[in-house]
């Protein structure tokens, strides 16, 4: 087995027992990315420095000095994180030679850690959409199958670690970002409770919803990232004051007596048969390790998309306006005055369904239909996380399918803005109830394309439901991630 190959945790006890160096570490996931790259397209800018960040983890060890357990691991960040120096684009053009000034508090504590920045993944534009397909600048292939989409809007940065281009990433999560592609690529991603990861820095897509959080190949992977990055910070005004334990010192794979909820309305017509019996199949394996299993309801999860889809447009409309080629980013070669500038700059620099969000959001909160859309969703919102509430009175973990279906095919969804935004029909609740989740691999399709499932905590449960997953996992006997043709001298082979 390849290093790539390896989970974050297995290559942090080896680089601790110096059996490997970050250095031979970080050359062999660059030696992956020259292999994979070509066919998955997961990084929109690739840093030129990797090896020298590795030396000096490496000299610091020889140094012996103390060092973080992921200290010289190959991280790749969603490009919507503020990387100081390094150039943030939101997969836009918009923001095409944007190089922000500062870092980002998650990037901060991620240095402090000393991982080693591979790059910037690839993403939806602004994070908006379920399949990379936005992307101003390429395609993303799902490492799976080629010719199908890695999900979205974090497919780069779920791509590279289903394909071995980086150990672990960072995504963000406004509706299902980090989850349905961590799903559709047969990897561990998680999305963490609203306000327990500092946001400042981020670009923002709908605030009141974003998260970032980890992608790994393993639950532990996602566990040790998370304990990371978690923390309160002054600079994040929605940043909940609490202490945070790290998630690692307290995993542990049993189930006994866990109550799980299995909500009747996430298993509909709409979701694929694989899907449904991959998921039912992964509970019983649970239930057989003495976990508890009943059967409860959600029943305004049928509004959710729709409420979704008008806080996150409303939200945007308001976060994009700073986009006006004044203060920075991409301002249009010619214009006759101000307000021509502002039109040439924003009809040039976003893509459609930036534009589409933008126009529904303005639309929502215009005087004439604000309490049609915009307040009735919020009233639903209400609803919906107090149904869960109440479920979590009953039930210490809710399992649901992640995505309706194992990855589509590349321009399958992509002229039909709807079919596109039924894929976070399983995601979205979490974002609207502020809770966590995280999705992990259960099993395959006939075609052999990964499906998820997804486990859902109270707020701050984050410990439940990886613990949880992380029986599941030793159950399975871990989740193979690499696809076999990107595994030692399979793809060029
Ligand atoms: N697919 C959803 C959307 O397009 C979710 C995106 C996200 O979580 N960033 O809004």
């Amino acid at each position: 087995m390849k290093l790539f190959e390896k989970s974050a945790a297995e290559l942090s006890a080896m680089l601790q027992k110096k059996e490997c160096s970050a250095v031979e570490l970080t050359q062999d996931v660059l030696d992956q990315i020259a292999v994979a790259e070509p066919q998955v397209g997961a990084y929109v800018t690739q840093c030129e420095d990797t090896l020298e960040q590795a030396k000096r983890v490496d000299d610091a060890r020889a140094n012996g000095e103390s060092l973080h357990p992921l200290a010289g691991i190959p991280i790749g960040i969603k490009d919507n994180i503020s990387t100081k120096g390094i150039r943030t684009t939101c997969s836009s053009r918009m923001l095409e030679n944007y190089v922000p000034p500062f870092d980002a508090t998650v990037m901060q504590s991620v240095h402090c850690a000393g991982m080693v920045i591979t790059g910037k993944m690839n993403m939806d534009e602004f994070a908006m959409g379920s399949s990379t397909e936005t992307s101003y600048f390429h395609q993303t292939h799902n490492p799976h199958k080629i010719d199908c989409v890695p999900g979205g809007s974090s497919g780069g940065s779920a791509a590279a670690v289903a394909a071995g281009e980086a150990i672990v990433t960072l995504g963000s999560d406004t509706g299902g970002s980090i989850r349905q592609p961590a799903s559709l690529c047969g990897v561990a991603g998680l999305k963490p409770t609203y306000g327990s990861v500092s946001r400042y820095g981020l670009v923002a897509f709908a605030s009141s919803l974003d998260q970032i959080g980890p992608i790994g190949k393993s639950v532990k992977d996602v566990a040790m990232l998370q304990s990371v990055i978690q923390g309160h910070d002054s600079m994040d005004a929605t940043s909940a004051y609490r202490t945070y334990t790290n998630l690692c010192d307290h995993l542990s794979g049993d189930v006994k007596g866990l109550r799980i909820g299995v909500p009747k309305e996430y298993f509909g017509d709409g979701i694929d048969t694989c899907v449904k019996e991959a998921v039912f199949a992964a509970i019983r394996q649970l239930e057989a390790q003495g976990a508890v299993i009943q059967e409860i309801s959600l029943p305004s999860t049928e509004y959710a998309i729709n409420t979704y889809y008008i806080i996150a447009s409303a939200e945007a409309s308001s976060n994009l306006a700073r986009f006006d080629g004044v203060k920075y980013g991409y301002r249009t070669a010619s214009y006759d005055g101000l307000t021509d500038m502002y039109e040439k700059t924003r009809s040039e620099g976003f893509g459609d369904e930036v534009k589409r969000r933008i126009m529904l959001g303005t639309f929502v909160l215009s005087s004439g239909f604000y309490d049609a859309y915009y307040k009735n969703a919020k009233l639903v919102q209400r609803k919906i996380t107090q149904e869960f509430q109440q479920a979590f009175q009953k039930c210490d973990v809710i399992i649901t399918p992640t995505a309706p279906s194992p990855a589509f095919r590349i321009g399958e969804n992509i002229n039909d803005p709807l079919k596109m935004y039924y894929n976070d029909v399983c995601t979205v609740t979490v974002n609207i109830a502020g809770l966590p989740a995280v999705s992990v691999p259960c099993g395959r399709s006939s075609d052999g394309l990964p499906l998820g499932m997804q486990l859902i905590g109270n707020a701050f449960a984050e410990q439940t439901i990886l613990n949880a997953a992380y029986s599941y996992e030793q159950i399975v006997g871990g989740f193979h991630v690499i696809p076999e043709a990107f595994c030692t001298g399979g793809a060029n082979a």
